[in-house]
């Protein structure tokens, strides 16, 4: 098979969120299981300089975008380690810019002008070089004509129409809805605007447009798949995936192992293992506490928290229990993130009025985020929603016992403490059910109350998550199945000439 990823962003070239991990490992998994693999990406401002080689290529496109031709130029290169070549399409006034989506958190303008020129850029690319693709795996609404494109612009005639595809959601509540007269940009007949089709409460929703047409669906964990099938969290989509849920299915993403391993991290002020996590932890949590002003206190609990400061995040849990739990003694807080300025400016000045206690820093750091999985020992992660979450799953691996709301992702990852988790040694973190304040401060209460009365469960539960294996090959080796019968049913339904 050659499967084609058509993706908005990408370790290392573009980043974030999760999306770009995804897209930077699940290519390199599936070519090592024996398919060729190709990733289509934008060329953002950065983009070439993020270690990897790029070239320009023979190849330059004039890609229709409502009423005028625009230019692409092809650029060239590798994912990291593997075969698997990178498309970078570069158009500067779309990409050569700050942001990926936007600037200070508000969106650009132009988004909606600028993904379909990428996704109509995508299929023409495939056309030009010749591409022997089987499936265009599309993920998020930044792709989502794609699937669209390849079912009503190619005939059967064609070689693009024998090429199948798959759409993944990301995160549902980002469904890139722009004004109807955007249809016009699309370049796509009037006629399927419509509340079947293209169109969402009178506006264009490209994310609806790629579920309606794809041929198979999946999000990134069982449980997520099933809740977005209903309201709220199918975010007005409920009925359109319910429909469709004959092809929708959920794979959890994998981990970069090579990436998220406390026994060979560069990032660490030490490297440990299962059998050396004691040491290892120890100095990694003087290093933190250190690099955040924090007391110096090895004893006392320290809860780690990294990701986008956004409301699915679960701050509107977290900032009161921080509040009201500022001025105790026992217990020590690092944040890294950004996001919403209203949720930043509250943990800034958390941080000011207690210092020594709660440290905040406001950026988007690769290396204080591993040293934050290292040397915490508690990870929080209370999001609302959360589709699959990567951050749990690093903190297994580094010994950072999650605590998290069993929603997605992560009730398909963490495994709570209850008396018969904890019996059978099976528990790997903290879980609670009811999105509440009170029910994430009473499972922070349970989680300090086992790291201080009882040292031999907490080794146990550090063990039992360290030795999880989240890695890759599990979800790759699902995708690759499920490509193949994408495939199949696609090829079932148009004729092969
Ligand atoms: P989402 O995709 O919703 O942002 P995930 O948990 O799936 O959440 O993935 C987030 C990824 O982005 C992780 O790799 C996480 O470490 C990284 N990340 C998010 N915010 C930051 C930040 N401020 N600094 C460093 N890494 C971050």
């Amino acid at each position: 098979m050659h499967i084609c990823f058509a993706t908005s962003e990408a370790v290392p070239f573009a980043k974030t969120g999760g999306l770009a991990d995804v897209c930077g490992a699940l290519p390199c998994e599936i070519a090592r299981l024996g398919h060729s693999a190709t990733l289509v990406m934008p060329a953002y401002r950065g983009t070439m300089h993020r270690g990897q080689a790029v070239q320009s290529t023979e190849f330059e496109l004039q890609v229709p975008v409502g009423n005028k031709l625009v230019t692409a130029e092809i650029l060239s290169s590798k994912l990291p380690d593997s075969e698997v070549t990178v498309y970078l399409i570069r158009q500067d006034e779309y990409f050569d810019r700050d942001g990926v989506y936007g600037e200070q958190g508000i969106d650009y303008e132009d988004n909606c002008e600028r993904f379909v020129f990428f996704s109509r850029a995508v299929l023409q690319l495939i056309q030009r070089a010749d591409l022997n693709v089987d499936l265009i795996h599309a993920h998020d609404w930044t792709t989502g004509l794609i699937p669209a494109l390849l079912k009503i612009e190619f005939d059967d005639c064609d070689r693009l129409s024998r090429i199948a595809s798959l759409m993944t959601v990301h995160n549902l509540a980002y469904q890139g809805t722009f004004w109807h007269w955007d249809m016009l940009l699309t370049g796509i007949d009037w006629k399927y605007f419509n509340w079947q089709q293209m169109e969402f409460h009178g506006e264009l929703n490209l994310l609806k447009t790629g579920l309606v047409f794809a041929d198979a669906l999946n999000t990134v964990s069982p449980t997520y798949a099933e809740e977005i099938q209903s309201a709220p969290l199918g975010c007005g989509l409920e009925a359109v995936l319910s429909d469709r849920r004959g092809v929708l299915s959920g794979i959890i993403n994998g981990v970069d192992y090579a990436t998220w391993n406390p026994a060979k991290d560069p990032y660490l002020a030490t490297t440990y293992c299962t059998d050396s996590y004691g040491e290892g932890k120890r100095v990694c949590k003087r290093a933190l506490q250190r690099e955040f002003g924090l007391e110096m206190a090895p004893d006392r609990p320290l809860i780690g928290f990294v990701g986008r400061l956004a409301g699915q995040k679960g701050f509107d849990i977290a900032l009161p229990v921080m509040q009201a739990w500022a001025e105790r003694q026992d217990v020590q807080w690092v944040i890294l993130g950004t996001g919403d300025r209203g949720i930043e400016k509250k943990l800034q000045q958390l941080a000011r009025e207690n210092p020594g206690r709660i440290g905040v820093v406001i950026d988007f750091s690769e290396p204080l985020a591993h040293r934050i999985e290292a040397g915490a020992d508690l990870f929080l992660m209370p999001s609302e929603y959360e589709p699959c979450g990567l951050n749990q799953l690093y903190s297994l691996k580094y010994g950072t016992l999650p605590v998290v709301h069993a929603t997605g992702g992560l009730a398909d990852t963490v495994i709570g403490a209850d008396e018969k988790s904890l019996a059978t040694g099976m528990a790997t973190g903290f879980s609670f059910d009811a999105y509440n304040r009170s029910e994430l401060a009473r499972t922070l209460e349970q989680a300090l109350a086992l790291y201080d009365e009882r040292p031999e469960i907490w080794k146990q539960m550090i063990e039992t998550a360290m030795q999880q294996d989240w890695s890759w090959r599990a979800s790759a080796v699902r995708y690759s199945s499920l490509y193949e019968q994408t495939i199949a049913r696609h090829h079932a339904t148009v004729p092969i000439t």
